[in-house]
């Protein structure tokens, strides 16, 4: 990375001291911080950000990182009008994003690494690797660039796309802390979701930054030699810590915690696997999510037939779990959970770009 100053990944308070450093008064701060996050969705980019005065405007052209990303395609599903976006992040990195549309309004789904190190089995973007961690402002692109799309404030955002959020730590936080801002992407954090696949110590660590946002957390086995075999992980992560974490966060932010549960036919959606579940959330008074896998078959995983995964969820419930099929939205064109790849020579869905 440059050492130019990446005013795309400040806070406001950061933004003010940066004014302030060069000369401007403090309230220049908050015209910069609103201004860099009008940047990614709005042409010109800081250029033509005339709230700020004309010197200013141009020392920081000149001395900061561009902002945003640069749209390297963007597909737009014929089945339920998800949107599957690949963002240029600098250095040939791709990465992607999906945009989903419910009854209530827009979710986002956002990627924290160029690729992802964590090495699931089921996964396509784990089997591409790791490339880089990405910057807040990066992430916040995302948001602001498929809001264009929602025309309107997304209802929410899940950090859930490519990479594992916890170990880039640091981003994800200031992420959090840019979007949440009214003059940023003004998020509710309520409707903010993180998603990790469990790194030791960093749960904890995520209740005490007091962001309160939702917390999933792929569990995906109900017991450790399977976890691992499944994610290799979670060798350094045993279940029973990170339902600890998991219990640390309720009491700690008072928000309950969704257990990600990816089905796979023959593997882990037996009967007992549902009990060993069962078992094991329903103490942690969180919720279970239940994802049939979609389109892993050269991974070597096939879904489950709509009958087991009902069995899965009624053996669920009957041993007083709450649990949810998740409507797998974006699957004609590779934007489903676990599918994020770049896959621009694919032949489903619309290309808009
Ligand atoms: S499922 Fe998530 S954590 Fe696992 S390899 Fe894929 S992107 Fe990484």
């Amino acid at each position: 990375m440059t050492d130019k100053i990446d005013v795309a990944s400040m806070t406001r308070a950061e933004c003010a001291e940066l004014a302030e450093s060069m000369g401007e008064p403090a309230y220049r701060g908050f015209q910069l911080f609103k201004a860099v996050n009008a940047c990614p969705a709005q042409p010109g980019g800081l250029a033509a950000a005339t709230a700020l005065p004309k010197a200013l405007r141009g020392r920081l052209s000149e001395e900061s990182r561009p902002i945003g990303l640069t749209e390297a395609d963007k597909i737009k599903s014929a089945s339920d009008g998800t949107i599957k976006y690949l963002f240029a992040a600098g250095n040939n990195t791709i990465i992607e994003s999906v945009l989903t549309e419910h009854s209530y309004g827009h979710a986002v789904c956002v990627s924290s690494q160029a690729g992802c190190a964590m090495g699931c089995a089921f996964c396509h973007t784990g089997r591409a690797g790791f490339t880089r961690d990405l910057t807040a402002g990066e992430m916040a692109a995302q948001v602001y660039l498929a809001a264009r799309d929602a025309l309107r404030r997304p209802y929410s955002v899940v950090v859930m796309g490519m990479g594992e959020p916890l170990l880039n730590f640091a981003a994800l936080t200031r992420f959090l802390e840019i979007i949440t801002d009214p003059e940023g992407a003004g998020m509710s954090r309520r409707r903010i979701t993180v998603s990790t696949c469990g790194i030791k110590g960093r749960i904890a660590r995520l209740a005490d930054t007091g962001f309160g946002v939702n917390l999933a957390l792929s569990l995906h086995a109900p017991d450790d030699g399977l976890r691992r075999r499944l994610m290799p992980s979670a060798d350094a992560a045993p279940i029973a810590d990170l339902l600890a974490e998991c219990a640390y966060y309720f009491e700690k932010t008072g928000r309950r915690v969704t257990y990600e549960y990816i089905l796979l036919a023959g593997i882990n959606d037996g009967a007992s696997h549902a009990a060993e579940l069962a078992r094991l959330t329903r103490g942690a008074g969180g919720h279970v999510n239940l994802i049939p896998v979609n389109g892993a078959e050269a991974l070597g995983f096939t879904r489950p037939s709509g009958g087991a995964v009902r069995r899965f969820a009624a053996e669920l419930a009957a041993r007083g779990v709450n649990a949810t099929i998740r409507r797998s939205l974006g699957e004609d064109l590779s934007a489903a959970c676990g599918q994020l790849i770049d896959t621009r020579d694919q032949k489903s869905g619309t290309r808009k770009a």
